[in-house]
Formats: C-alpha cells, sequence, structure tokens
C-alpha cells in the first residue's frame, strides 16, 4: 500500500477544506468590513456630536446667558484625547470656544471683538449641529477632524484584525497539517498490517492475525473479516490434508484384509471357508459403501443433478428412516421415542430425505451406548422443525465447527473404527441446504448431542 499516497490525499483534502473555508470566511470579513466601514465611523461620530451636544445644552444657563465653564473644560478634554476640535459659537453666530486656541479662547472675552471664525484650512470633516434649548437656538457647534480621528481608531483596528486573522491563517495551516498527518498515519498503520497479513496469506503462511483492539473501526472489522478468511482457510487447509490421508486410511484397511486372506488362500494357508469369504465380502461391501457415499455426496453437490421433488409428509418420512435402521436398536439398550403433533408437509425428494434422517438416527445409534434418541417433529411459524436428541457420547466444542466437513471424524470414531468414512454428516448438510432448509448442532460431552433440522413448510 502506497501508505504515502493516503497521507498525501488526506493532506490535500484537509488543507483543501480549511483553505477553502478560511478564504470564503476572510472574503466574506473583507467584503462587510469595506462596505459597512464608511457607514460604521459615520455612525460612531455622528454618536459622539449628539453626545457633545446634549452636553452642551446642559452646560448652557438659560437665565444667565453663560455656560458653564467646567462642562467646556471636559468636553475640550475629550476632544484633545480623541484628536478633534470644538468649536462653538453663541446665537448670533459670535465664537465662544475654540479647542485649537484654547490658550486664547475664554468664555466672556470672547464674546465682546472677537467675532472672526477660526478658518478651516484644515481639509478635514467639519460637522456641525445648532444648539436648541427649549425650542430655542442657543448656539452652533463645529467639529472638526471628528471623522479622520475615527476613521484612524478604525483603520488602526482593522489593521490590527487583519494581522491577527494572517497569523490565524498560518496556525490553522499547521495545525491541519499536523493533524492530517497524524490521521493519516493512524488510519495507514492498521491497513498496512492488513496488507501484509494478506500478503502472508498469498504466500501460504495463514497463521498470522492482525491484532485487533477492543474499540472496533471499520478498518478493525476488515482485519477482524480477514482473520475469519484466515482461519477458514487455515481449516480447510487442515481438512484437505486430512482429506488424502484418509481416503488412503479407508482403502488400505479393507484392502489389506481382503488381500491377506487371498494370499492366505493362495498359499494353502487357510481353507476357504463360508466364515473367512463372510469378511472378504464385509470388507467389500465397506469398499462399496464408501464409494456410494461419494457418489452421493458429489451427487447432491451437483448443479445439474434436480431433486425429485414432491408434496411430502415429513412424520411419514421420519418414520420410514426409523423403521429402515430399526433392527440395531436391539442390539444396544436404546430407547427410541417420536414426538410429534400434527402431519407437516414439506416439498423434498423422498430419497434424499430419508438418507438424511437415517444418517442422523446411525449416528445416534453409533455415539450412544445406552439411554434414549429422541425424535420431535414441530412447527415453528413457517417453518418444520425436526430434533434428534440422543444421550451418547457428545462433541467436543473443538470437533463441533468441523463435523459437516467430507472425511471429517471425531477422534473417538476415529480410535473406536465406528465404520464411518466421517461423509455421513457432509452428506446430511447437502441434501438438506438443498431443500432450502438448514442445519445445526449443539452437544455437551459426556452427555449427549442435539441435530436441529429446519425445512420451509408448504
Ligand atoms: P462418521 O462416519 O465418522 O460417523 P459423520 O460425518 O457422520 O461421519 O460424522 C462426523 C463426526 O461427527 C463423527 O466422526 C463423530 O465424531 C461426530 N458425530 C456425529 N454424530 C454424532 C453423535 N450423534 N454423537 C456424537 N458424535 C457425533
Amino acid at each position: 500500500m502506497n501508505r504515502r499516497g493516503l497521507r498525501r490525499k488526506l493532506l490535500f483534502s484537509h488543507i483543501g477544506v480549511s483553505l477553502g473555508s478560511l478564504l470564503t470566511i476572510m472574503l466574506l470579513v473583507y467584503f462587510v468590513m469595506s462596505f459597512s466601514f464608511g457607514k460604521y465611523v459615520q455612525h460612531q461620530y455622528e454618536a459622539e456630536a449628539n453626545t457633545i451636544l446634549e452636553d452642551l445644552k446642559g452646560s448652557y444657563n438659560v437665565n444667565s446667558g453663560q455656560w458653564r465653564m467646567n462642562n467646556l473644560m471636559s468636553i475640550s478634554h475629550q476632544a484633545m484625547l480623541r484628536n478633534y476640535d470644538i468649536r462653538i459659537y453663541d446665537a448670533v453666530g459670535n465664537i465662544i470656544w475654540d479647542t485649537e486656541n484654547m490658550g486664547r479662547m475664554m468664555h466672556g472675552s470672547v464674546s465682546k471683538g472677537m467675532h472672526e471664525k477660526v478658518s478651516d484650512s484644515d481639509s478635514d470633516h467639519i460637522v456641525a449641529r445648532d444648539i436648541i434649548k427649549n425650542g430655542e437656538k442657543i448656539g452652533s457647534l463645529e467639529i472638526i477632524g471628528i471623522a479622520g480621528s475615527f476613521e484612524m481608531q478604525n483603520r488602526q483596528f482593522l489593521k490590527l484584525f487583519n494581522t491577527l486573522l494572517g497569523w490565524a491563517f498560518v496556525a490553522v495551516i499547521a495545525g491541519v497539517t499536523m493533524f492530517s498527518i497524524l490521521m493519516s498515519n493512524s488510519l495507514s498503520r492498521p491497513l498496512v498490517r492488513i496488507k501484509q497479513i494478506a500478503v502472508q496469506m498469498k504466500k501460504g503462511n495463514l497463521s498470522s492475525r492482525v491484532p485487533i483492539s477492543s474499540r472496533q473501526t471499520e478498518i478493525e472489522e476488515v482485519g477482524l473479516a480477514l482473520n475469519h478468511l484466515a482461519d477458514s482457510l487455515q481449516q480447510q487447509d487442515k481438512l484437505r490434508k486430512h482429506l488424502t490421508a484418509d481416503i488412503a486410511h479407508e482403502l488400505r484397511t479393507p484392502l489389506t484384509t481382503i488381500q491377506s486372506h487371498i494370499e492366505a488362500f493362495q498359499d494353502g494357508i487357510w481353507e476357504v471357508s463360508s466364515e473367512k469369504l463372510e469378511i472378504c465380502h464385509e470388507q467389500v461391501m465397506r469398499l462399496v459403501k464408501l464409494i456410494q457415499d461419494l457418489e452421493s455426496l458429489s451427487r447432491v453437490e451437483n448443479p445439474m443433478v434436480k431433486l425429485q421433488r414432491e408434496r411430502l409428509c415429513l412424520n411419514e418420512i421420519i418414520k420410514n428412516s426409523v423403521n429402515s435402521i430399526k433392527g440395531q436398536f436391539e442390539e444396544k439398550p436404546i430407547e427410541l421415542v417420536i414426538k410429534e403433533q400434527d402431519q407437516l408437509y414439506i416439498s423434498g425428494d423422498a430419497g434424499r430425505l430419508t438418507q438424511v434422517f437415517a444418517n442422523l438416527l446411525d449416528n445416534a445409534y453409533k455415539y450412544t451406548n445406552e439411554g434414549r434418541i429422541s425424535i420431535e417433529i414441530l412447527e415453528v411459524s413457517d417453518q418444520a422443525l425436526v430434533t434428534i436428541t440422543d444421550t451418547g457420547s457428545g462433541i467436543e466444542p473443538g470437533e463441533l465447527p468441523n463435523i459437516f466437513e467430507r472425511f471429517y471424524r471425531g477422534d473417538k470414531s476415529r480410535d473406536r473404527r465406528t465404520g464411518g468414512a466421517g461423509i455421513g454428516l457432509a452428506i446430511v448438510k447437502a441434501i438438506v441446504e438443498a431443500h432450502g432448509g438448514s442445519i445445526s448442532v449443539m452437544s455437551k460431552l459426556g452427555e449427549g448431542t442435539c441435530f436441529t433440522i429446519c425445512f420451509p413448510k408448504i
């Protein structure tokens, strides 16, 4: 896997998304600021002018026709701080206060003689207002340079804002790059591990597994699926190796017996007797059974061979199967019980289904020494269910997943030479599934086994 490719893609996509969002925000801020900046500044100095006007109205004494000095001083002080100038005229237009010429302008002295207006030599914007108190004009106000002063302050603010925005931009890009490197590492590390395991599996090493943490992500689920695949491949591999050995073993045992008997007859060591011939016949029949089982399995698994389906009474099929193997049951102290309620009908091949139940009952008999074998026929929603429960040896938990594999025989079956070749349950499963049904097993070692078969009811 190209780990750097994943990292590059993630990096580009993260940076792309962040750049896109940042640029959109910056453009928006820029346009909003430039369109509303003038209005905002105007609004600010208009508000300031109104405040000064209100202060002036408050500082005028109507009776004496005088302005309160300390109010004028504080307005001047504020003007100086904000970097603009104020001129105040009385009702007839005489200048009574000018912060530009603070030393010269004094209330009273100006009222007499100083009629000239301070020239507006500066190109600054002048805000002019009449001072009206109780409906009567008591003077007028000019504020010089207030717009420039506010504009400058706001421009300084904008400059700072833009600098901060630039730094934020750099910080976000750096953060996104680091985040995307961390992210791509955390994503690619498990993927690389999965790829390594898959390569090892391809080379035939089926023992490696992807380590899975407790908090499972989608990637870890892929790893889990790969682990399952490795498990089943390992299992298949083991079964395949067993299969060859099993077939050789199944063929060798009867053939060796037949060979030794015939050689003994030929060398005159043994007389040909009906007992000896019976032993040879049994071994031949064992080979015939093995070949029949193999043929039967290949027929069921061959999609070209169709089932002879018809409407069948499941209860009847089971009873026929019981009758076909009933003779054996007299040899061991085993009770055979059938529990049924209604007659259940399914669509199936009578011959094949009889074989299914005969195989299952045969196994139940083989692996049970005493006790009971019970068959229960039930109806569960639209399914016909059959359970076959025995009180036999049970199956080891480790063997359970394998018993439906062809040629799989449990250890006890091998040791006891029970005669089967380990194909019985493989045939059963193939027939049940060909009928659209399913089979499952539950077992407890030393206590018994229960097979459950399900068919769609008609
Ligand atoms: P076999 O010819 O060995 O019986 P099967 O395919 O019929 O082959 O069964 C496979 C294995 O499943 C058996 O070897 C045996 O270990 C186990 N098995 C099947 N049925 C039973 C049962 N009723 N009780 C215990 N073990 C069983």
